[in-house]
C-alpha cells in the first residue's frame, strides 16, 4: 500500500513570506469584511466562504484527506498514533492558510475564538460519538514563545470550542517545557526529534478522556508527542481537534 505522506513544508522563508503577507492583507481589511473574500461580513467568514470548505472523507485517526472512505490512511494502517482520533475542519491550503497566518501573527484572540467555535460545530456534526470530553486543552506554547506572541492561538480555539460544546477547558493539563525551533520551520524528518521530551502532563490528566486542539497538523508529531506525555501521566483517552489539516502530497 501506497503510505501518504504529509505534503512537505514550504521552506522556512517562503513561510515567514506568506506569514507577513497574511498578516498584512488582513491588516488593510476593513472593519466588517469577511477575512478570506473581503465582501462585507458580519462575521469573520462571510456564510459563502464557511460553506465552501471541501467536503473530504478524512482518515478517522488522523484526519487526512482521503480520495474516499477508508478505516485508516497508509500512514495509520503502518502505524497508529498515539491519540484514538482526529477531526479537522478544512484543508491547510489556500485560501484556509490564510486564516493561520492571521490567528498566529494578527494579534486576534477573538478571531480565533470564533474560528473554535466552527470547529465545535463541525466536531458536533462529524463526531458525536466523541462526546463529552472531560477536558478540552490547547497544544501549549513554550513560556518564552507565549510571552513573545502574547496569547496561544491554540488555547483560544480550545476555548471557542469548549463554549460551543459547553464542555470544561483547562489549559494546565499540558505545558511545554522548551523552546525548540518552531515545527513550522524545520522539515519532517526533524520533526519528531525536536520534540522529544517538550510536554509534561499534570496528574489532573488521569483517567480522564481528552480533547486536545491545535490550528494546524501537518506531520501530526506534535499531536503524537503531547498525546504520549498525556497516556504516560495516565489520561483514558487522547483526541485531537485542529482547524486545519495538511493534505498529502500527490503520489509520485
Ligand atoms: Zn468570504
Ligand atoms: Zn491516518
Amino acid at each position: 500500500m501506497h503510505a501518504q505522506l504529509p505534503a512537505a513544508p514550504p521552506k522556512a522563508t517562503s513561510a515567514r513570506l506568506r506569514a507577513l503577507l497574511g498578516t498584512l492583507a488582513a491588516a488593510l481589511l476593513p472593519d466588517g469584511a469577511c477575512r478570506l473574500c473581503a465582501l462585507p461580513s458580519r462575521a469573520p467568514l462571510c456564510s459563502a466562504c464557511q460553506c465552501e470548505r471541501p467536503a473530504r472523507w478524512r482518515c478517522p485517526r488522523c484526519a487526512l484527506a482521503l480520495s474516499g472512505p477508508g478505516a485508516a490512511c497508509g500512514s495509520c494502517a503502518l502505524r497508529l498514533p498515539a491519540f484514538a482520533g482526529a477531526l479537522a475542519w478544512s484543508d491547510y491550503a489556500p485560501p484556509w492558510d490564510r486564516l493561520v497566518s492571521q490567528l498566529k501573527f494578527g494579534d486576534d484572540p477573538a478571531l480565533a475564538r470564533w474560528l473554535g467555535m466552527l470547529l465545535g460545530q463541525c466536531l458536533r456534526a462529524e463526531r458525536p460519538g466523541w462526546a463529552p470530553a472531560r477536558w478540552v486543552l490547547p497544544v501549549p506554547l513554550s513560556p518564552g514563545r507565549l510571552r513573545r506572541r502574547g496569547y496561544n492561538q491554540a488555547w483560544e480555539l480550545a476555548r471557542g470550542l469548549a463554549r460551543e460544546l459547553d464542555w470544561p477547558c483547562d489549559c494546565r493539563l499540558l505545558l511545554r517545557r522548551r523552546d525548540g525551533p518552531a515545527q513550522s520551520t524545520l522539515p519532517l524528518a526533524r520533526r519528531a526529534a525536536n520534540l522529544r521530551g517538550a510536554f509534561v502532563a499534570s496528574p489532573l490528566a488521569r483517567g480522564a478522556r481528552l480533547l486536545l486542539v491545535d490550528d494546524v497538523m501537518t506531520s501530526g508529531h506534535t499531536a503524537e508527542q503531547a498525546a504520549r506525555a498525556l497516556l504516560r501521566a495516565g489520561a483514558g483517552d487522547v483526541r485531537v481537534a485542529v482547524l486545519l489539516r495538511t493534505p498529502a502530497a500527490a503520489p509520485r
